[in-house]
């Protein structure tokens, strides 16, 4: 088997084997951009050394041969003590994690090679030491696991020797001694020397990378951005170039448009004089690139030229990190570049326009998660609010919340259901839970590519950077700015749009995206790029989805906002609220009833107020259609709880009260209790035993319809029966509500049709019977998840789930994500089944699923014909269901 691939054997298409960073290393090589020569170790080298816990055969060999002929082209060999090719060993998964995984530069230097170096390097003793040093320091701690903070202590202890606080202050004999104290920490930790074995030193980094794959922080990243857990991760070995040779040397990034708004323009930042990850971590501060320009014009005009080639090559928004060594520019990396949601829809947008792409590709290049996340809201500013500094505008979004420094008290205060912002110096990869409990991230260093600002980003979290104005002292709980002091506990507020940090709670304003949505925005006639790129992007996609959107509504408000938001129909009403409020009394009347007339008399009061909520509703939805579901839960719902019932009567009859008719309530609930209500009497089972009940509803829908017809409305009902799970259900209540139609409806042309839900496994095994008297299905996929897993839709979120997805038995929650191998299957089983028996057979869906983006995808492959959602979630159907099918 092929574990390695030189760069001029790969492309960008072989993510999967190469991952991302190796397939496209190898596609800028064959575009003949300046990439320094290296070769990638697959992902299943990696997946095989996870596996088996050892190097899969033949590894070593590949290698080895690889190696040979990297050396051959560069004339160098791996650590050579006179010149030694020296190399950096860098991670790349398929998918982006940045600073999630390990990489070791400098591969290959030792007591020997350091000196070759020097000398080959014109001289250069100080460049040579701390390459050495920086060697040790990322070996020690990525492949030994050294505590990193023992090697900063130490670079801590020569500056403060020196009397400086710069790097660049310490001289060649400074370093020398620091790697001497590197070494003697190398040892304590280790119980052996640093290895001088250049071959050694390389296997080690490798292995190093693999097991990174597993590393906690990695695992926590995967499990928020949902990637999958059995990748593997490739390996990277790329001959080491150098930005810290001097002030003609440096290193960058840059991205070909801007990732938070989609402008073009160049941005990116700089560092002369600088190795490998000083940018991204945001140690030291940048300068924007286009002073690189001044530096060194050749270079500047070269990679922009490169960056103009990749953009219309990737025929999309590229970044890229590049090293300068000695006024020769070399290409490190290039990724299609992350970006916020507005920048996703604005970029597609122009580069339509630009002819980059057509409006089938546009429509892949967004996605219903980044859709949400437009429609949050943002703040509403006025002079009252002025911001006391202002960063960059990391990732957009309005948060106020709580001040905390670390990452344990955002975690301790999130769980106690506040909102709060993390205030940190800069971020690294052990703040994620932080990260993911907090509201928002505000740090006083770094720029857009900073670690905070590129997993905000991938969050979706609101997050400032680099607002330097900001004094962090995290050992004291408290920052300061502008003269003023912020304590741990204290309010303020940041946006991540402009960068602004307020103190206090800002008012926010709804998002420019809903309002477009709610028709209150004319994308024709404002000057607004995100809002004409969505107008355009989603009316692309309601051309081309097959599965229509309706909504799952039991107002006419709800209903009203939703088909401004593009439903078409409802498919989902549920009558249970119309039982509460001040109505709950004449349910308890109807629950208590013990004679045919009482109860008659209860069902007759019932009827006229659930005709005019109907009536409503159909005329909110006027010529669309409304799926409304019979009564579902059990009715002991209605009812006080049973324990404090209890307390009530034994007090009352303490006190000698007449308690007759609480008697007789307690009584009910003590009959109706249930120890497993969900399994219960519910759904069409209260139908067959209430007498009365079902019919009572039936009947209010179709003199609704009928009086929507009688005002020229177009009423279409589909009356849905919750629950069935054998065909005979569900013929049973048809029978009774057929009767009942045929007399309300008469002649006024109002059609009704009559369906069942499928959220009962036995329903979706018996679907072909249960065709037989349905007119329609709708998948009830919450209870379908429910019964088929068998977990408790109520409690499981909290009591195991954590575990379940700590152990990756599944990645995200069976309720939130269709579980396609397993109710997924139901659902394919009865689709097929209930269309065999019936053909056109109407099928939706309308569990929470429904606006879910992967689950709308599903549905769409098993030919679904509707999917039905929460108002708000709608234009994100709308916009799944497009991409579902380009
Ligand atoms: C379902 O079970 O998926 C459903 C839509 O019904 P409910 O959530 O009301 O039980
Ligand atoms: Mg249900």
């Amino acid at each position: 088997q092929k574990y390695v691939y030189d760069f001029s054997e790969g492309n960008k298409d072989l993510k999967d084997l190469l991952g991302g960073k190796g397939a496209n290393l190898a596609e800028m090589n064959n575009l003949g951009l300046p990439v320094p020569p290296g070769f990638t170790i697959t992902t299943e080298a990696c997946q095989a050394y996870l596996a088996t816990g050892r190097e899969p055969d033949g590894l070593a060999g590949q290698i080895e041969a690889h190696l040979e002929s990297l050396e051959r082209a560069m004339g160098k060999r791996l650590g050579d003590p006179q010149d030694p090719l020296l190399v950096s060993v860098r991670s790349g998964a398929k998918f982006s994690m940045p600073g999630m995984m390990e990489t070791v530069l400098n591969v290959g230097l030792n007591d020997q090679s350091v000196v070759g170096l020097s000398a080959q390097a014109g001289g250069n003793d100080r460049f040579a030491w701390d390459s050495y040093r920086r060697l040790i320091q990322m070996f020690g701690k990525t492949v030994c696991e050294v505590p990193g903070e023992e090697f900063e202590h130490a670079l801590d202890d020569a500056k403060r020797a020196k009397g400086t606080q710069n790097d660049l202050d310490l001289d060649a004999d400074d370093l020398r001694g620091l790697v001497g104290a590197y070494k003697k920490i190398f040892l304590k930790h280790t119980g052996r020397e640093f290895p001088q074995q250049p071959r050694e030193q390389l296997d080690l980094a490798i292995r190093a990378v693999f097991e990174s794959w597993n590393a906690e922080r990695a695992v926590l990243y995967r499990r928020q951005e949902r990637i999958p857990a059995d990748l593997g991760t490739a390996v990277n070995v790329v001959t080491m170039v150098f930005g810290n040779l001097g002030p003609d040397s440096g290193t960058g990034v840059a991205f070909t448009r801007d990732p938070a708004s989609g402008a073009q323009g160049i941005y990116g930042d700089y560092l002369a004089n600088a190795q490998g990850e000083d940018v991204v971590a945001g140690i030291r501060n940048t300068v924007p690139l286009q002073e690189l320009e001044q530096l060194d014009k050749t270079s500047y005009d070269e990679l922009l030229g490169i960056m103009a080639r990749l953009e219309e090559h990737y025929k999309d928004l590229c970044d890229i990190e590049f090293t300068i060594e000695r006024g020769k520019l070399w290409m490190l990396q290039t990724r299609v570049g992350k970006r916020t949601a507005a920048a996703a829809f604005v970029i597609a947008g122009q580069l339509v326009d630009e002819g980059l792409i057509d409006l089938d590709e546009a429509l892949h290049r967004v996605n219903g998660a980044q859709l949400a996340q437009l429609m949050f809201p943002r703040f509403q500013l006025d002079h009252e609010f002025q911001p006391v500094a202002k960063g960059i505008g990391a990732s957009p979004g309005a948060a106020s919340g709580t001040v905390v420094f670390t990452s344990a008290r955002a975690v301790e205060l999130a769980a106690e259901g506040k909102s709060v912002i993390l205030v940190r110096r800069e971020t690294n990869p052990d703040d994620l839970n932080g990260m993911i409990a907090a509201k928002g991230i505000l740090t006083s260093r770094g720029g857009k590519t900073s670690h905070a600002a590129v997993v905000a980003r991938g969050m979706g979290k609101t997050c400032v950077s680099g607002a330097d104005e900001i004094e962090v002292n995290v050992p004291a709980k408290r920052f300061t700015v502008a003269g003023q002091t912020v304590n741990e506990g204290d309010v303020v507020s940041i946006d991540g749009t402009t960068g602004k940090v307020y103190l206090g709670e800002v008012p926010v304003m709804p998002s420019e995206v809903v309002q477009y949505f709610e028709g209150s925005l004319d994308p024709e006639h404002i000057d607004n790029a995100l809002v004409r790129a969505v107008h355009r992007i989603m009316t692309h996609a309601d051309g081309k989805r097959r599965l229509a959107v309706r909504t799952n509504a039991d107002t006419g408000a709800d209903a009203a906002r939703a088909r401004r938001f593009g439903a078409e129909g409802i498919g989902l009403c549920r009558t249970e609220h119309m039982f509460l409020g001040d109505r709950r009394e004449l349910v308890e009347r109807l629950i208590l009833a013990r004679a045919e007339g009482e109860r008659e008399a209860a069902l007759a009061a019932l009827l006229p107020l659930q005709r005019a909520d109907f009536e409503e509703i159909f005329r909110e939805m006027d010529g669309l259609p409304v799926t409304v579901r019979l009564i579902d839960p059990p009715l002991h719902e209605f009812l006080p709880p049973l324990e404090q019932l209890a307390v009530n009567v034994a007090v009352a009859q303490e006190r000698g009260e007449d308690v007759a008719k609480e008697e007789a309530l307690l009584a009910a609930v003590r009959r109706m209790h249930e120890e497993n209500p969900m399994l219960g009497l519910r759904g069409v089972r209260l139908g067959l035993v209430i007498p009365g009940l079902f019919a009572m509803q039936v009947r209010a829908i179709a003199e609704a319809a009928v009086s929507c017809a009688r005002g020229g409305g177009v009423a279409k009902p589909e009356i849905m029966v919750p629950l069935v799970g054998a065909v005979q259900e569900l013929e049973t209540v048809r029978a009774e509500a057929e009767k009942i139609i045929a007399e309300v409806v008469g002649d006024s042309g109002v059609e009704v049709l009559i369906g069942t839900m499928i959220e009962v496994p036995r329903a979706a095994l018996t679907a072909g019977q249960i065709a037989e008297a349905a007119e329609f299905f709708s998948f009830g996929t919450n209870d379908l998840t429910q019964m088929a897993w068998g977990f408790s839709r109520d409690d499981v979120e909290g009591a195991f789930f954590w575990r379940y997805l700590e152990l990756g038995i599944f990645g995200i929650s069976p309720f939130e994500s269709m579980d396609r191998d397993g109710v997924g299957r139901l659902v394919r089983i009865a689709a097929e089944e209930g269309r065999a028996a019936r053909p056109g057979l109407k099928l939706g869906i309308c569990g929470e699923h429904g606006g879910d983006p992967d689950s709308v995808h599903f549905f769409h492959e098993v030919g679904l014909d509707y999917v039905s959602c929460s108002p708000f979630r709608v234009p994100v159907a709308r916009l799944e269901a497009g991409r579902a099918v380009v």
